[in-house]
């Protein structure tokens, strides 16, 4: 049975890394789309002010927390969110299932050059799977219909989608009826760390919860969007008071 939490007022799965990976595991047989999303505090709080991607969160299949700050809300609110589950575990753990079971992926998003250099690294450490195709994220709307064909032509399983957040949530959110891979999950800058463009934070970053401030340190520009993250505890605290 799902059970979700609302973080000031977006629903979150109440999941371990463990307890998505067996959703996910429901996902690849069944008939439809489903789709996964991995909203980070910068994302909730995005969605105070944006109906439509409330109603993209509401309309996800798996909703996993993949920000700290959403941890500490869930503690201070008394709701039972245990642990951070970040996308690129969780992309990491999907992608040892398609190496075990011989699934087709396709990998839509980044910088030309960089979805084609991912599925080559990916494919060195799973080299059971197989990359059905890719296709850099900076398209125009009229490419989309051929984009969803190719897609669709490739006969991948499992469709990640890199276009940023919350662009990419949106897009899926958009064409999941179009689309026929059974899963498709929003992995943001996954990509690039398959890449090898952009590093992920060390674990001792990982493992205090201060991923959030690596990232500062090596895109400073970020700041402003980082921003959400002190506005939401302070929003939290306020609405506990
Ligand atoms: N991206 C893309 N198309 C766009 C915007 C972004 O393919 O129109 C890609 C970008 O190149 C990067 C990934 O989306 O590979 C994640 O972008 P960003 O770091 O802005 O998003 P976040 O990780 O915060 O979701």
């Amino acid at each position: 049975m799902r059970k979700q939490v609302r973080i000031m007022g977006v629903p979150v799965d109440q999941v371990t890394l463990h307890g998505a990976y067996d959703s996910f595991q429901g996902f690849i047989d069944g008939s439809d789309c489903r789709i996964i999303v991995t909203p980070n505090t910068e994302i909730v709080m995005e969605a105070q002010n944006d109906p439509s991607l409330l109603n993209v969160i509401e309309d996800a299949d798996l909703v996993v927390p993949d920000g700290i700050g959403l941890i500490y809300a869930s503690k201070i609110q008394g709701t039972g969110l245990t642990e951070r589950v970040t996308g690129v575990d969780l992309m990491l753990k999907i992608l040892e299932y398609c190496h075990q079971h011989q699934k087709q992926i396709f990998l839509l998003g980044g910088k030309p050059g960089v979805a084609a250099k991912a599925g080559e690294n990916i494919v060195k450490k799973f080299s059971n799977i197989k990359i059905a195709g890719v296709r850099d994220g900076y398209f125009n709307p009229e490419d989309v219909p051929d984009i969803l064909e190719e897609i669709n032509n490739s006969r991948a399983d499992i469709l990640f989608v890199a276009l940023g957040a919350p662009k990419q949530e949106k897009w899926m959110h958009q064409y999941r009826n179009a689309l026929k891979v059974k899963v498709a999950m929003g992995v943001g800058g996954s990509v690039d760390i398959w890449a090898g463009t952009v590093k992920r934070a060390p674990e001792i970053y990982q493992k205090l919860g201060l991923e959030w401030f690596y990232r500062l340190m090596k895109e400073p520009w970020r700041y402003k969007r980082m921003m959400a993250l002190p506005k939401f505890m302070i929003k939290v605290l306020l609405s506990k008071k």
